[in-house]
C-alpha cells in the first residue's frame, strides 16, 4: 500500500528519542510522502527544518487558534517563500478549548487565510466546534484550496465543505467506537478526502493509550474501505492522488541545500490589521 501521510507533527519532542530511525521506517513501510504541520513559531520552524533534511517531508507554516496571541505575520510571510513550505496551517478556530479569546482566533485566522491567498498556497483547517465560523471567514477571504484535517462534522457540514470545493480529511478517529463519521465517509467522493495520523496525537484502534505515527496509517485506509465497501489499496491510492495534488507536490526533488530563494510568485496583497 503507498501511503501519503497528510498531517504529522515528528518535530515535537515525543519523537526526540526516535526520530530519524522512524522516518527511515515509515518510508520503507509504505509511506512516500510525509506533510509535517507547524502550529506555532517553533513547530513552523522545526518543520521546515525537518523537511529540508528529508526529500519526501514537506512542511507548512501557521499559529493554530491556541496559538493566536503569538501570531507573527512576517514569519508567515517569510515561511511561505520557502520551497519545501506547502500550505498554511494549520490554521483556524476552536471554540471547544478556547484557549485564546474569539476575536483573536478570528483574526488571526482571518489573516493567515488571507496570506495563503496571495502566496498562491492551500490551507489546512482546524476546527472545533467552529463549522459555520470557519466557513464564513474561508468564503470572505476568497479560499480556494483547503483542508478540513480531523474531520468532525456532520454531514450536512460535510456537503457545504464539498460544495465549496474544499477537502475532507480522516484521521484515526474513524475507528473509535464514538465516531460518527461514517455518514460523511460513505459520502465523500473518492476524488475529495484525504487521510492523516496527527500524530503523535490520536492513535488509531488498536492502538489508543500508544504514541501514534504514520507507520499507523493504513489503518486509517482500512476504516474507510471497510465502510465504503472498496479495498484499502483504492482508498489508500485516492488519497494520495488527492494530497499529492493538493499540496502540489513537484514532480522534480527540490533542492534545499541553496539558500532559500523565492520560488513562488507572490501576488501579495495588503494584509488586513
Ligand atoms: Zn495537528
Amino acid at each position: 500500500m503507498k501511503l501519503f501521510e497528510t498531517h504529522a507533527h515528528l518535530d515535537l519532542p515525543d519523537f526526540n528519542k526516535d526520530r530519524e530511525a522512524l522516518i527511515t521506517k515509515c518510508f520503507s513501510s509504505g509511506i512516500e510522502y510525509i506533510i509535517n504541520i507547524g502550529f506555532n513559531k517553533e513547530t513552523s520552524l522545526n518543520s521546515l527544518e525537518l523537511a529540508n533534511k528529508h526529500t519526501h517531508i514537506f512542511a507548512t507554516a501557521g499559529y493554530h487558534p491556541h496559538d493566536a496571541t503569538d501570531f507573527d505575520a512576517e514569519l508567515i510571510k517569510r515561511l511561505a517563500r520557502e520551497k519545501k513550505v506547502v500550505a498554511i496551517g494549520e490554521i483556524g478556530l476552536d471554540f471547544f478549548r478556547n484557549l485564546s479569546p474569539y476575536t483573536v482566533q478570528r483574526e488571526v485566522f482571518a489573516n493567515q487565510a488571507h496570506l495563503a491567498v496571495a502566496y498562491d498556497l492551500p490551507v489546512v483547517i482546524h476546527n472545533r466546534d467552529a463549522h459555520q465560523e470557519c466557513y464564513r471567514i474561508l468564503k470572505e477571504e476568497e479560499v480556494k484550496h483547503a483542508v478540513f484535517h480531523c474531520f468532525t462534522g456532520d454531514i450536512i457540514f460535510a456537503e457545504q465543505v464539498l460544495e465549496a470545493g474544499w477537502m475532507i480529511s480522516f484521521t484515526g478517529a474513524i475507528t473509535y467506537a464514538n465516531s460518527k463519521l461514517e455518514d460523511v465517509i460513505r459520502m465523500v467522493p473518492m476524488d475529495r478526502f484525504m487521510i492523516e495520523t496527527d500524530c503523535p496525537y490520536l492513535p488509531p484502534v488498536p492502538h489508543r493509550g500508544e504514541r501514534n505515527s504514520p507507520l499507523f496509517l493504513h489503518l486509517v485506509a482500512e476504516k474507510i474501505a471497510e465502510i465504503k465497501e472498496i479495498t484499502p489499496v483504492e482508498v489508500a491510492q485516492h488519497a494520495f492522488d488527492n494530497a499529492y495534488k493538493f499540496f502540489r507536490i513537484p514532480a522534480e526533488p527540490v533542492k534545499t541545500l541553496t539558500k532559500s530563494g523565492s520560488k513562488r510568485k507572490t501576488r501579495e496583497r495588503k494584509t488586513k490589521k
